[in-house]
């Protein structure tokens, strides 16, 4: 069952918003701050989905937002804004910060519904990550190299995860550790030469993907462009 957050200070909406999802075989998990979610500290993965208001006490939700997609645990995450003010200012700024869609209120609940459900079907297509030969499942947690299953380790399978979200792009050695051994990493740089070393060796012909570019980082790119 898919899990919905919504931060959403007026308990009246909160409530009939948590109701309905219920009542639509949908998880509901109702905040009325961002700071009660962020104080929640949900881990990866654990919801598939934030209503966002866009009126609330403290900081707003345009702020929230921006917060949210520079954490890595929200940064993919549909984002949907509620939004009381229809001013066409607001709705380019949520999609400018990163929201996928908004909802201006009063909304009617099975709008808000099938516009929850739309999303969630395409964040699925969206599990499936292509770069030539290689692909990733991310709803199974699979890697394949030219059609053959390869099982990879936890860091390695994230690394790679990593170069395919950027493909084509220069990756740098910092956002790497930063993105896949966390802000409190204080070991060696030399752990992630190690981890692309035996990356490239699970995929074995295909290793030339991952190329060095030196004293910058790493790039998955075609070998001969
Ligand atoms: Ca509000």
């Amino acid at each position: 069952m898919a899990k919905i957050v919504i931060i959403e200070d007026e308990e009246d909406i909160r409530e009939l918003v948590l109701y309905s999802l219920k009542s639509n075989q949908l998880e509901g998990l109702g905040f009325a701050s961002g700071q009660e979610f962020f104080k929640a500290d949900l881990a990866e993965g654990e919801i598939d989905l934030i209503l966002l208001d866009v009126m609330l006490p403290d900081e707003d939700g345009l702020q929230i937002l921006a917060k949210l997609r520079s954490d890595h645990r929200y940064e993919d995450l549909p984002i949907i804004m509620l939004t009381a003010r229809s001013s066409e200012m607001d709705k380019v700024k949520a999609l400018d910060l990163g929201a996928d869609d908004y909802v201006v209120k009063p909304f009617g609940i099975l709008e808000l519904i099938s516009r929850i459900n739309a999303r969630l079907r395409r964040s699925k297509s969206n599990d499936l990550l292509v770069f030539n030969e290689i692909t990733i499942d991310q709803s199974r947690y699979e890697v394949k190299v030219n059609n053959q299953l390869i099982e990879l380790p936890n860091k390695e399978y994230e690394l790679l995860l990593y170069l395919m979200k950027n493909q084509n792009l220069l990756v740098s050695r910092d956002s790497l550790l930063l993105k896949i051994w966390g802000y409190d990493y204080e070991g060696e740089s030399r752990t992630l030469d190690i981890h692309i070393s035996n990356l490239r060796k699970n995929l074995g012909d295909y290793a030339g993907y991952i190329q060095t570019v030196r004293g910058q980082g790493f790039k998955l790119g075609s070998k001969n462009a």
